[in-house]
């Protein structure tokens, strides 16, 4: 690790990743920094994307999909089934995608340290200058001209740097999922439950991994979480119910953000991506599109700032008018009244 580069990210999901892949490809010295001791893992995502929104970002290649899904089929609390959307859609093994799309940062030169932590902003005044981080017991302090925060739900680092970032409890879903293995599924449908039996305020899905294998997940709505009550509850009962002779070889657990997006995702020296800007689909809490979409537009700004000498949060704000003015953020906007007036 140096001291200094022109851009430090900070998380290696899919929001991190292709912001280092983009800012290196233009020719800038890049570090991105990860957390976990390895990339993409453990999965806490069904793995869904639509077949286009992928390929803008990468080639599809079989390595990492594991289904390609013909129809998604709403099913209501009276068991009554309506197709919403016959595009193709993707399930993706993120544990190779997630890989993949770093190697891809790492190829055009960025540099990738795992298990290394930001644990806190290198501010001057009100402007981020770097971070320190933490890595095997050593503390590095390391200077960028522009921090991109890619550090997803549980992000803190834009928090550190006094950005209100704040999800309010009914902001949040609570998720749990689990890989169900040796199971009668139609591999090319993916299901969404909507009952307040199965998942109150939230969905159940069953998002299909092949021939005999699907994510089976539950997300609610945090206020609805208790004691008996939380998302798992519903997912075993739901499990034992439909599939009690599935093998369930992984299980994981997770939140997502089904707020509005952050009020501002630029300050002096620092830009704010994917789910730490709380973009993820408030309907369904879908996110890695808009996570790499946004990682994109994020590292081509910092470009234009570093190459302009110019990082302040004046320049830096022209990210946040290009990714509201897009259409992946005018969609945001109409998903989050949708869910307004759903409450
Ligand atoms: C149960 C569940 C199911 C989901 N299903 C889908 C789905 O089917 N389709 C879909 O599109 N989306 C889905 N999502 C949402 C999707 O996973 C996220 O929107 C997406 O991963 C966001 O990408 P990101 O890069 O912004 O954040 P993340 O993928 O969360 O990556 C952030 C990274 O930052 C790292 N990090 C955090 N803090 C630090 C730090 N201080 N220093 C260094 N590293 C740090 C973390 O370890 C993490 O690796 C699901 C989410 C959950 C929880």
């Amino acid at each position: 690790m140096k001291d200094s580069y022109d851009i430090l990210v900070v998380g290696g999901g899919p929001a991190g990743a292709v912001a280092a892949r983009t800012a290196a490809e233009a020719g800038l010295s890049v570090l991105l920094v990860e957390k976990r001791s390895a990339v993409g893992v453990p999965v806490r995502s069904g793995e869904s994307i639509g077949k286009d929104e992928l390929l803008e970002f990468i080639e599809a290649e079989q390595r990492f999909i594991k289904a390609e899904i013909d129809s998604s089929v709403l099913i209501g609390p009276d068991s009554s089934k309506k197709t919403i959307h016959d595009g193709e859609t993707i399930i993706l093994d993120r544990k190779i995608f997630d890989r993949e799309l770093i190697w891809r940062a790492a190829e055009a030169g960025a540099e990738i340290q795992v298990h290394a932590r930001a644990s806190a902003p290198i501010m001057e005044g009100e402007k981020v200058c770097g971070a320190v981080i933490e890595q095997h017991g050593k503390r590095y302090e390391v200077r960028a001209k522009i921090v991109i925060a890619a550090d997803g739900i549980e992000s803190k680092f834009a928090k550190w740097a006094g950005i209100d970032t704040t999800i309010p409890l009914d902001g949040i879903k609570s998720c749990a999922q689990y890989l169900v293995n040796d199971i009668d599924i139609d591999e090319k449908e993916m299901q969404f439950y909507i009952s307040p039996e199965d998942a109150p305020g939230g969905h159940l899905w069953i998002f299909p991994k092949g021939k005999r294998s699907a994510n089976i997940g539950v997300g609610i709505l945090g206020t609805e979480s208790a004691d008996g009550k939380r998302a798992c509850d519903y997912l075993n009962h739901f499990v034992e119910k439909n599939y009690p002779n599935g093998k369930i070889t992984e299980r994981s657990v997770g939140g997502v953000p089904v707020c509005k997006p952050l009020k501002e995702t630029a300050a002096d020296g620092i830009l704010i991506v994917g789910d730490a800007a709380r973009l993820s689909n408030p309907v369904t809490g879908h996110g890695i599109y808009n996570a790499m979409f946004t990682g994109r537009l994020a590292a081509e700004a910092a470009v234009s700032a570093v190459k302009n000498g110019n990082t302040s949060k004046e320049f830096l704000m022209a990210y946040d008018r290009a990714w509201r003015e897009s259409d992946m953020g005018k969609e945001h906007e109409r998903n989050c009244l949708v869910k307004e007036n759903m409450a």
